[in-house]
């Protein structure tokens, strides 16, 4: 194995961009956060986003509410520009992994287009596969750190101390959208919306599946595992 090739050891390789797929509940931003530190790259949640511009009241966050709360999805128009900003950003150049996007077709597209535009592609995606009781489960314990944002849950990853970050101190709170009604809806439209999505990279030869039913710890194995396997194939 190539002494780059092994994550954690920076060198040109480590620079990937990476998409995890998947629907909510699936594990997307934990895994992510994870991820980023280990592989030293960008993590681009346009859910984190979309919840900084709500509650600094930004014109996006008061065009955003309306549609986060009923659990659909925000106007692509809105989520492109949003992301297109992000993209001017120079932490960009290292890698990323992005989380949340895209969860259509066009989205897809979109997103290759500014990718284009900037010289740069995706390397892998990686769709996280979970049930629907584990999916509800899993979102109606999490709690988010509402100073850095880190994940925990009520059962599965529970705090140290009640409702207080492990990581910062900071206060942890439910997301208004992790409420079982909430829940169904944004399984349902993620059912509609984000099949042209997956086969836009399965066409590409880009998708990698992975059962995220299993702890998150195996699932970051996995997905560590798969990188490793890119790094070390031949490009053409
Ligand atoms: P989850 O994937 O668990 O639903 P996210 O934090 O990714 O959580 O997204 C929360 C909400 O933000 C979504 O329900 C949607 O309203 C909005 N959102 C996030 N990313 C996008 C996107 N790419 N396009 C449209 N809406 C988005």
């Amino acid at each position: 194995m190539k002494a780059s090739s092994v994550p954690g050891v920076s060198g040109a390789e480590d620079k990937m961009r990476i998409i995890l797929l998947g629907p909510p509940g699936a594990g997307k931003g934990t895994q992510a956060k994870v991820l980023a530190e280990k592989l030293k790259l960008t993590h681009i949640s346009t859910g984190d986003i979309l919840r900084q511009n709500v509650s600094k009241g930004t014109q996006l966050g008061k065009q955003a509410i309306e549609f986060m709360s009923k659990g659909l999805l925000v106007p692509d128009e809105l989520v492109t520009k949003m992301l297109t900003q992000r993209f001017e950003q120079p932490d960009v150049r290292q890698g990323f992994i992005l989380d949340g996007f895209p969860r259509n077709i066009r989205q897809a597209q979109t997103l290759d287009e500014i990718l284009k535009q900037r010289n740069m592609s995706i390397d892998m995606v990686v769709y996280l596969d979970a049930s629907e009781p584990v999916i509800i489960q899993r979102l109606t314990g999490r709690l988010v750190c509402s100073a850095c944002g880190a994940i925990f849950h009520t059962k599965n990853m529970p705090p140290k101390k009640d409702m207080i970050c492990d990581n910062c101190g900071g206060s942890l709170y439910q997301r208004a959208d992790d409420q079982v009604k909430t829940i169904k809806n944004r399984l349902a439209v993620y059912q509609k919306e984000s099949a042209g999505a997956i086969q836009y990279y399965e066409k590409q030869k880009k998708l990698h599946r992975l059962d995220a039913d299993e702890e998150a710890e195996t699932v970051i194995n996995n997905i560590i595992h798969l990188t490793v396997q890119y790094n070390d194939s031949p490009k053409v």
